[in-house]
């Protein structure tokens, strides 16, 4: 198998594979795979709700917060939120830390109006904007913010305080790699296909009051507060996908739970931070030091013509997925939970080999 460094898609834990394969043409004696089963089958619930169950463990969910399996991406969570909880003559305040909070807000501003609330754009999202959510402007809806910048490569280290504002986050490219303090949180969303799974499920945690606060004239499919009275089973789950990210979430708790996994994520970070830092000035990083995240490690080199050598050498070399996103190029080392400490070590070796002969 490849060193799958890629931001997502992104790589899924060889254990979790090779028990899909395992089961995949006769899922525990039923005769047939997971995705062949009814929704509505006892089997197929056993796993929903254990994946359910699961998140909720790894990721301490108080009980007043509902989990939701639903579809569309994070990208539709963009609209999504703001058609539930946007109403006229208020406004959603965004904090913009890079290209997914800017989507996010140019989605929600065909429902609403929408407001800057602080933004890094004006250092090429080099750091996590300064901002203050206790002393929030009074007519914001709510607040949006992007844990992690998987474009920049820059995270919050603590997300911020909340005032008395609703806050949302997408937590697309670091859900599962971290604790999280739900208190200063109302609705969290993220695609599974970083670091809970494979590309289909969307994952939402939401304060169920937040949830009953929703506007009136949201359509059942659009409607957060009818997919939770559903139990995420208003209508087809995507099963494979549900399937897959309770394996994922097995394997987590096999691994230690959150604080295993975190204290991996650091350990994976540092090692190519410090590549990067002991470069002497080969290897630059995008992301402030004070900003970096574990998550989506984004470098330079001292040339176009050098990044492209390095990508194409870094390819015949098994690795995959370094290329920085196309807006803004460069290279880009995504180390999600799947991506094994022993990859990211051979990472740091190609990178000082390359250095050391170019
Ligand atoms: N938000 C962030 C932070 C992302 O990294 C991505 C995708 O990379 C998205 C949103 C969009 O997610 P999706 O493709 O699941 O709609």
């Amino acid at each position: 198998r490849a060193y799958n460094f890629n931001a997502g898609p992104g790589p899924i834990p060889e254990q979790v594979l090779q028990q899909a394969q395992k089961e995949m043409f006769n899922f525990q004696h039923a005769g047939a795979a997971v995705m062949e089963l009814s929704h509505r089958s006892s089997l197929y619930e056993s796993i929903h709700f254990a994946a359910l169950k699961q998140i909720r463990e790894i990721l301490s969910v108080p009980d007043s917060f509902d989990i939701l399996f639903l579809q569309g991406g994070a990208t539709l969570q963009f609209s999504m939120t703001a058609k539930n909880f946007l109403p006229e003559g208020k406004k959603a305040g965004f904090v913009l830390s890079g290209s997914w909070s800017e989507k996010a807000m140019k989605e929600a501003s065909f429902f609403g109006e929408v407001t800057e609330i602080a933004s890094t754009k004006s250092n090429e999202y080099r750091s996590i904007p300064e901002v203050n959510l206790r002393e929030q402007d009074t007519d914001c809806a709510y607040i949006h913010l992007t844990s992690n910048n998987t474009i920049y490569g820059t995270q919050w280290k603590t997300l911020p305080e909340k005032g008395t504002k609703p806050v949302i986050i997408d937590m697309s490219s670091d859900i599962l790699s971290r604790p999280v303090n739900w208190e200063h949180i109302d609705l969290a969303y993220a695609g599974a296909q970083k670091n809970a799974g494979m590309a289909g499920v969307t994952i939402v945690i939401a304060r169920r009051s937040f949830l009953e606060s929703a506007e009136g004239n949201v359509p059942p499919s659009l409607s957060y507060k009818q997919h939770a009275d559903k139990d995420s089973l208003y209508h087809t789950p995507p099963t494979g996908a549900v399937y897959i990210t309770k394996l994922v979430t097995d394997w987590i708790q096999d691994l230690g739970g959150i604080k295993a996994v975190e204290e991996r994520a650091e350990k994976k970070a540092s090692m190519l931070y410090e590549t990067i830092d002991q470069s002497e000035g080969y290897y630059t990083g995008h992301a402030e030091k004070s900003a970096r995240s574990l998550m989506n490690v984004t470098f330079r080199l001292p040339s176009e013509e050098l990044e492209e050598k390095f990508l194409q050498e870094a390819k015949e070399a098994g690795f995959m997925g370094l290329n920085g996103h196309r807006s803004v190029g460069g290279c880009r080392a995504s180390i999600y939970n799947a991506v094994p400490v022993e990859h990211v070590e051979a990472l740091c070796r190609f990178m000082k080999q390359f250095q050391h002969t170019n």
